[in-house]
């Protein structure tokens, strides 16, 4: 449903959650949020943003790269367990405890999610939630050698179906990946000091009162964060160059 991620070299969580809160008019019936902090650490809850809030407050849960969601549940009842930012981890006995090395949101549904929850746990890949949404992180995973853009290249050539997705890995901590197919997304690019932030959103209201300079994607375009950077790439993977706008959401 709502989409807010971040690269930025301060501490995104209050901006996430602000974005996730600016969402909220849109409805959902869970969220979370998930940053990089010497590995994946996430909350998330079935309440309110403003207890998510509170959540990562009470544990501590601070970091410079990060992703947040609300959600509307197509695929697997609204629980814990089902809400995102979904993690990755390792294939193989006790995968499940073992610590996650992809995060990723997403909005939309994925059609062949069946086929391809059964080729990841002919893969050894044990699922935690009833969502078609955790196929695309165990995917990403598994395409994963060392380059989170081209682990996402790779896995949305086998998607299909409607998709924004944004996801980091902790392995790459200061990098965030987007793609967006039948659900839209926007990057913003802000300026804090000296410093240059990036951010993707499903709606530049999410990030009204951080940045308006906004670039609205296009269909079948993905786009890798890093601090202070970003590059587009369009459906033909080819770089592309979009017109940054100045945007006024208002809330
Ligand atoms: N299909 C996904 C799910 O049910 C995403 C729903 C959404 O767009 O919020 O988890």
């Amino acid at each position: 449903c709502g989409i807010v991620a971040a690269v930025s070299s301060r501490n995104i969580v209050p901006i996430l959650v602000q974005g996730l809160q600016r969402l909220e008019y849109r409805g959902y019936d869970s969220c979370g949020v998930a940053v990089y902090a010497d590995g994946l650490k996430r909350a998330r809850s079935t309440s309110r943003v403003s207890e998510l809030q509170e959540q990562v407050s009470a544990e501590h849960i601070q970091g410079g790269t990060g992703i947040a969601h609300t959600r509307w549940a197509t695929h697997g009842a609204p629980a814990v367990h089902n809400a995102h930012p979904h993690f990755s981890h390792g294939t193989g006995a006790g995968s499940a405890a073992r610590p996650g090395k992809v995060a990723l949101v997403h909005n939309g549904i994925i059609e062949n999610h069946d086929d391809l929850r059964a080729m990841l746990q002919a893969k050894g890949y044990v699922f935690e939630s009833q969502t078609d949404t955790e196929v695309i992180v165990h995917l990403m995973d598994s395409l994963y050698d060392g380059d989170l853009f081209e682990a996402l290249k790779a896995t949305v050539a086998q998607l299909h179906g409607a998709y924004a997705i944004a996801a980091f890995c902790k392995d790459e901590p200061h990098r965030v990946v987007g793609a967006r197919a039948g659900s839209p997304l926007i990057l913003g690019v802000g300026v804090l000091a000296d410093n240059v932030e990036t951010f993707l959103a499903s709606d530049a209201m999410a990030l009204a009162g951080v940045t308006d300079q906004i670039v609205y994607l296009e269909e079948g375009d993905m786009v890798d964060l890093q601090l202070g950077k970003y590059w587009i790439f369009d459906r033909h993977q080819q770089r592309a160059e979009r017109e940054v706008k100045t945007v006024h959401a208002h809330s």
